[in-house]
Parts: C-alpha cells; sequence; structure tokens
C-alpha cells in the first residue's frame, strides 16, 4: 500500500482529538522491531508535541528500549536510562517531550492487556512523567497481518483512536 502523505492519522471522534504521526517517526518504529526479529517483546517512549489548542497530537520519535529494559516473549518492562537526558535533549532542542509509551506483542493481538492499562493509568497520575493524558501505541499481528493499536487515558478512562483510511475517501 503506497500513502503519499507523510503522516499517519488517528482520530478519536468522541474526544474530537487526533493523533498524526510522522512518517520518519513510523519507519523509525517498524525498523526497531525488525531488529527485535519479533521473538520478544520490546518497546519505548513516545516523543513529540501537542498543537496549539491541545487537541491534536503529533507524534514524532518513537525511542527504542533503553539499555536496562528486560524483554520476554509476553512481557516487557522498559527502562529508564538515558531517557532523562534524552528528554531534556528534545525539550532544548525543539520544544518536544514524552506523549506516552510504546510497545510490541510479537505475533499476537496488539489490544492492551490489563497489566498494560494499569501501568498507563499509573502513568498519567505520576508527576515524575508530566503527562495527565498519556498515548499508549501497541504493535501486533491480526491473521498475519501487522496491526496499530493507539490509545490514549484521560481521566482514569481508555480512549481508542481509529486510523483514518485515506484510500476509501
Ligand atoms: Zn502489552
Amino acid at each position: 500500500m503506497v500513502c503519499l502523505l507523510d503522516m499517519k492519522e488517528f482520530e478519536n471522534t468522541e474526544l474530537q482529538s487526533k493523533i498524526f504521526i510522522e512518517d520518519g517517526a513510523y519507519h523509525k518504529l517498524l525498523s526497531i522491531i525488525e531488529e527485535s526479529l519479533r521473538k520478544v517483546e520490546t518497546g519505548g517512549i513516545i516523543i513529540g508535541h501537542y498543537d496549539s489548542a491541545f487537541q491534536n497530537a503529533i507524534i514524532t520519535e518513537f525511542t527504542g528500549p533503553p539499555e536496562d529494559s528486560k524483554a520476554g516473549r509476553f512481557r516487557f518492562y522498559r527502562g529508564i536510562k538515558g531517557l532523562r537526558n534524552l528528554l531534556q535533549q528534545y525539550w532544548k532542542e525543539r520544544n518536544e517531550y514524552y506523549l506516552g509509551e510504546w510497545h510490541l506483542h510479537p505475533g499476537s493481538s496488539p489490544n492492551p492487556s490489563h497489566t498494560d492499562i494499569e501501568q498507563m493509568k499509573k502513568i498519567s497520575k505520576d508527576k515524575n512523567f508530566n503527562c495527565k493524558e498519556p498515548i499508549l501505541l501497541i504493535f501486533g499481528e491480526i491473521a498475519k497481518k501487522q496491526v496499530t493499536c493507539l490509545m490514549m487515558f484521560k481521566d482514569g478512562k481508555m480512549y481508542s483512536y481509529k486510523e483514518k483510511d485515506f484510500e476509501r475517501k
């Protein structure tokens, strides 16, 4: 499938909010996943910014797993090594900041597990993250097809974002 647009667009109609993923960031995500050989869970953080009205998020970067991460077939613990410096650098150079988390469900559905949901709720309340509405992206597979699940957590609730299909327009 060829897409000429340089961003992927996801929407939640209830919140009238969109999340955009820059093409460069998405391709980097695919290469990180390729590197893990899809055998173990992998993940990292999402960096980007909101628009001026704080309605839409723009994702510009997915980081790979920090060195001190721990990964298994069905679990992933994201480490923290180097993230503070990285985020300081993004803030200084590009006014961009932590938006949330991403991880891989190798060979299985991208639906969030109970643990995934609880973890995101914790992050939204954790002052260290300074992110009340964190985004979670899970990359998985349904019937051998790659599927992305994108959601945002706000006031203890989970909101799903659906990818806009430009092909059908
Ligand atoms: Zn998960």
